[in-house]
């Protein structure tokens, strides 16, 4: 690649216009202004935020219909603005979904995820993109050699994962491999806490009832997979896999799943920390044992989104070959197979699916 790239004036793009409806439709390129860049799309990964925005025809703090979505995307920089520097041409880049304003209080503290004028981009279901300036100056990054599209597009959950990691604080915990860390569900997100985890070199038990979950949380690292009842109530059954069977000292939630928040807390053993990882529905309410969050004194934390600084160790990760979430990834479709990669989420059947203008490309 190289030289100037002749960009058409039209795209196809997946739309959507309410709950459960997607249409591909062509619409307009914008061609860059100062300081933004336009990307040529050439991986986007799907990811449950996108089933659940595909269930409910929207979201309210990123995205409203009809418009066009999906947020986990690399690329390569088909036109660049006046003014831009840091990238030019043909250069490999994902984009992540977000981008602090730089200058509010929690920026300031650098707790970028939670800025007060934070932006979202969309629309990686498409053949390009137009990246604004405060994501080409805050948010987007080259992709390291030797690292495929498909591969970097799951920088974005990757750089979630690893902001709630860090909030976990395990240090407190002695070495890695001295305390277990336990993992309530293992979709794509519950399954990039195992392979990171694993990769830092901690003892992670993994629970799911899905079995070809568990498997692959295996293979990530979880030195033990076990099945459980979907719905919660599963402590007891849960806290007599740990090692000595007085619980664990980390438990993560990445089910999203009320019940299991509650089982996650009640598998903690004294002094643990829990981080309720998984969103749940709004309005949502979970009771406390008082007693336990007191005697044992429990730590509860809530981790939501990424940094600028978690996207870009995301990066650093997932370009080691050792580190193996292409497993994530189920199958392949083009833009037009949006739905059907969906609905194959919704059905459990994929973890994820990489969607592409065409396939066969790259
Ligand atoms: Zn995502
Ligand atoms: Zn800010």
């Amino acid at each position: 690649m190289g030289g100037v790239m002749e960009i058409q004036e039209t795209m196809r793009g997946a739309v959507l216009l309410g709950p459960e409806q997607i249409e591909i439709r062509e619409v307009p390129i914008s061609q860059p202004g100062p300081g933004e860049i336009l990307i040529s799309i050439e991986a986007a990964t799907t990811c449950g935020t996108d089933v659940k925005v595909y269930r409910r025809g929207g979201h309210p703090r990123m995205l409203k219909v009809p418009t066009l979505f999906g947020h986990e995307m690399t690329g390569r920089v088909a036109a660049i603005g006046g003014g831009v520097t840091v990238f030019s041409t043909g250069d490999a880049v994902v984009v992540a979904n977000s981008a602090p304003c730089g200058v509010c209080g929690p920026c300031g503290a650098g707790r970028e995820n939670l800025c007060e004028d934070l932006q979202y981009i969309n629309g990686a279901y498409a053949e390009f993109l137009l990246v604004p300036e405060r994501f080409v100056q805050r948010n987007t990054h080259l992709i390291p050699e030797g690292l495929s599209f498909e591969k970097a597009a799951l920088t974005e959950p990757l750089g979630c994962v690893i902001h709630g990691i860090n909030t976990c604080d395990l240090s407190r915990y002695g070495k890695p491999g001295e305390a277990e860390i336990l993992i309530f569900g293992a979709g794509p997100i519950g399954l990039l806490f195992v392979a990171a985890l694993a990769a830092k070199g901690h003892r992670v038990l993994l629970a799911d009832p899905n079995p070809n979950r568990l498997a692959v949380g295996k293979q990530l690292g979880a030195a033990e997979a076990f099945e459980i009842t979907r719905g919660g109530g599963q402590a007891e059954t849960v806290r007599a896999r740990t090692l000595d069977g007085k619980g664990a000292a980390v438990a993560i939630d990445a089910s999203g799943v009320p019940q299991v928040w509650l089982d996650a807390i009640a598998c903690l053993r004294p002094g643990g920390t829990v981080n309720l990882f998984g969103g749940c529905a709004p309005g949502t309410t979970i009771p406390l044992d008082t007693y336990l969050l007191h005697y044992s004194e429990l730590t509860i934390k809530g981790a939501y989104h990424h940094r600028p600084e978690t996207i870009k160790a995301a990066l650093g990760l997932l370009a080691d070959p050792g580190f193996k979430a292409e497993l994530l990834l189920s199958g392949e479709q083009p833009i037009e197979g949006v739905e059907e990669a969906l609905k194959s989420m919704m059905s459990k059947e994929s973890l994820k699916v990489v969607i592409k203008k065409s396939l066969g490309s790259n």
